[in-house]
């Protein structure tokens, strides 16, 4: 077999790899970016919407080529439409601001890499990790067919929602079925909607989950589900639900899809262990989704980047000790965050439309200076005080 040296090698060159291998890069380290498929950023499995402000930590500038569309704000709508709550961009959260070119952004920031001298080798699925006394030092990769090892010190695994490396190398991100959602989306042409707002629709539209409209420009939007895996009956059933909601709004049913995408997200807390000894685990394949919006380009890009840097940190000595660091990293940024949205998510999924439709109601007629738990709760409290009982363990 032939060998090659690495001082790190990247499984994956999505959003979070791409970033990891850009960082480490740039910071000397002999770096190799495996992707599996023959171009990066295609098929794109997203809905393509994040915010504007973490772009700056991560070292990207926003530019026209991967972003299609810039969003005002979010649309929350109750079960029955009749109510809605609109956001500012920077009070919605995680995905709204732009509505990516994701075939386009994940081009760029493998260019990016590139720039800072990683190599990248496409057609070159990571098939397994070399271990010695338990410690991860490389993979064996299938690169155009033929069997490499890639020795390396420190092995980065972005290898997405369905991670294998971690599992190859002994690290435990098993999802249960309450913490997975099965989503499907069209690229649909020729709607009719509101391209300056992201779009929610809540409740028995999509159990688990929601409805979304993300616009990517005039009279084009990718519309999509999400729903909870521990929800759904039958194979199919996620289609059933989208076709049944776009044939129930005029705006959309005169429209054509372009593009079929089915994924799934996870919808965990951040799992025991993202290190060990020669191995990081960064974005879906750290489980880094936001529980409740179901967003991860982000927190991929953004834990990439600390993977990158800690990497030339520990490249001398990368134990699972010292690799702790990038942990500790993740979890003081997001880890409460996290578990707050985990529950909140629970606790949705559990609500009734008539429920949510009184929540919506309530929210939408306060002006929200900013979104709490407190201020949400609060305006709920005055408009339904009966109500507030349901939300006794999330407060
Ligand atoms: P990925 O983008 O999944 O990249 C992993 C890469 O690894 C892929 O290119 C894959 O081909 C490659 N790979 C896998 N195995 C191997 C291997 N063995 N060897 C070599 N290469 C390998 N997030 C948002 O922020 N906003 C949204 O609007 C949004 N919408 C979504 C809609 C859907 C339907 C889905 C499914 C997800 C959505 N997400 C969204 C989540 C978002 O897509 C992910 O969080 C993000 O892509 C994570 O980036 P990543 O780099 O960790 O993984």
């Amino acid at each position: 077999m032939k060998e090659y040296e690495y001082d790190v090698v990247v499984v994956g060159a999505g959003p979070g790899g791409s970033t990891a291998a850009r960082y480490s890069a740039k910071h000397g380290l002999r770096t190799l970016l495996l992707e599996k498929k023959a171009e990066i950023g295609v098929p794109v499995r997203c809905a393509e919407g994040i915010s504007k402000n973490w772009m700056d930590e991560a070292g990207i500038e926003p530019n026209k080529w991967f972003i299609d569309a810039e969003i005002d704000g979010a649309k929350i709508y109750s079960p029955n439409e009749q109510h809605v709550i609109t956001l500012s961009a920077e009070m919605a959260g995680n995905e709204v601001g732009y509505v990516l070119n994701r075939e386009n952004f994940d081009k760029y920031l493998a260019k990016l890499a590139a720039e800072e001298g990683a190599d990248i080798w496409l057609k070159s699925p990571a098939v397994d990790v070399i271990k010695e006394d338990r410690k991860v030092k490389g993979v064996i990769v299938r690169k155009f067919g033929e069997n490499v090892r890639v020795n390396a010190k420190i092995v980065i695994a972005a290898d997405g929602f369905e991670s294998q490396v971690a599992r190859w190398a002994g690290i435990n991100t098993t999802l249960s079925e309450r913490d997975i959602v099965t989503c499907i989306q069209y690229r649909m042409v020729n709607i009719d909607i509101d391209e300056k707002y992201t779009h929610f629709f809540l409740g028995s539209c999509a159990p688990g989950g929601y409805v979304w409209i993300f616009p990517k420009g005039k009279n084009e939007a990718n519309v999509g589900l999400g729903i909870a895996l521990s929800k759904l009956k039958r194979r199919g059933e996620v289609k059933e639900y989208l076709d049944r909601f776009i044939e129930k709004h005029e705006y959309l049913k005169r429209g054509q899809a372009v593009q079929v995408v089915t994924g799934a997200v996870s919808t965990c807390r951040i799992p025991k262990k993202i290190v060990g000894d020669g191995i990081m685990l960064v974005g879906d394949a750290a489980r880094l989704i936001d529980p409740i919006t179901g967003g991860g380009i982000a927190n991929a890009c953004r834990s990439g980047k600390y993977a990158g840097e800690i990497a030339a940190e520990c490249i001398d000595n990368p134990t699972e000790e010292c690799l702790r660091k990038y942990e500790e990293k993740v979890r003081n940024k997001w880890e409460k965050k996290f578990i707050r949205n985990w529950f909140a998510k629970e606790k949705l999924a559990q609500l009734s439309d008539e429920t949510l439709n009184k929540l919506v109601e309530a929210i939408s007629e306060v002006e929200l200076k900013e979104i709490s738990v407190y201020s949400l709760l609060s305006a709920v409290q005055r408009k339904y005080p009966d109500l507030i009982e349901e939300f006794e363990d999330l407060i």
